[in-house]
């Protein structure tokens, strides 16, 4: 079985269970190769959003600039694919970005005579669907009078590139006692649904196949 045979025979992939973090899939008679670079891509391969530039406007907190900005880079992005393009492949070929594959993110804690720690859900986003996950992630506790504000710009990328980008906490592969038959386990970060995940994966995995080809093809011409 090549893995277009597997595409168009999606049948041997059964869900086995499913919820809104985590999916369960059996996959049989699917060489162990394809099984894996989908385990593979489904962890690092597959585009999700997260904060890739950050203008300090001002941070008197204790937190460094650059540590600062490495947190809000962590805070996984809820993420929709089918309005947005990865940088690479957008029409506005501009480094500085559109309203297609950009979205910008504002946070201004403004000042407070109390000690208090900034939530994730102080982040407010130009784009409703392109939000953190969850509004309690902690990104810098402030002293009375510290401020801290800030603009970011979340993009589309994988995590080959950085680990904040990957689709999945965990992506396993595990055997069963049946011939041929293995267990794919995948847990979202919560950027993405976890059926989008393994739907993108085999996408994902496809359309490499594909280039693989043609690029041999061009060897042999
Ligand atoms: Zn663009």
């Amino acid at each position: 079985m090549d893995f277009e045979d597997f595409i168009q025979d999606l049948s041997s992939l059964e869900v086995i269970s499913k919820d809104n973090q985590k999916i369960s899939l059996k996959l049989k008679g699917v060489p162990l190769q394809y099984a894996n670079a989908l385990r593979r891509v489904c962890l690092n391969g597959v585009p999700v959003f997260a904060i890739d530039t950050v203008d300090i406007i001002e941070n008197s907190s204790v937190l460094p600039d650059e540590g600062l900005a490495h947190r809000l880079g962590l805070i996984p992005i809820k993420t929709d694919l089918s309005r947005f393009n990865e940088p690479s492949k957008c029409d506005c070929h501009s480094e500085s970005g559109c309203s297609n594959c950009k979205v910008m993110l504002v946070l201004d804690s403004g000042d407070s005579d109390v000690t208090r720690t900034i939530l994730s859900e102080e982040l407010s986003s130009e784009d409703e669907s392109i939000s953190p996950i969850s509004t309690k992630i902690p990104i810098v506790e402030l002293a009375p009078g510290q401020r801290v504000k800030v603009e970011c710009y979340a993009r589309l990328g994988r995590g080959t590139e950085h680990a904040k980008w990957n689709s999945a906490n965990t992506s396993i592969l595990t055997e069963t006692d049946k011939e041929d038959e293995r267990i794919l386990t995948i847990e979202s970060t919560g950027a993405l649904d976890p059926k989008q995940i393994v739907l993108s994966g085999v996408e994902e995995v496809g359309n490499r196949i594909a280039q693989f080809k043609e690029a041999i093809n061009q060897i042999n011409e």
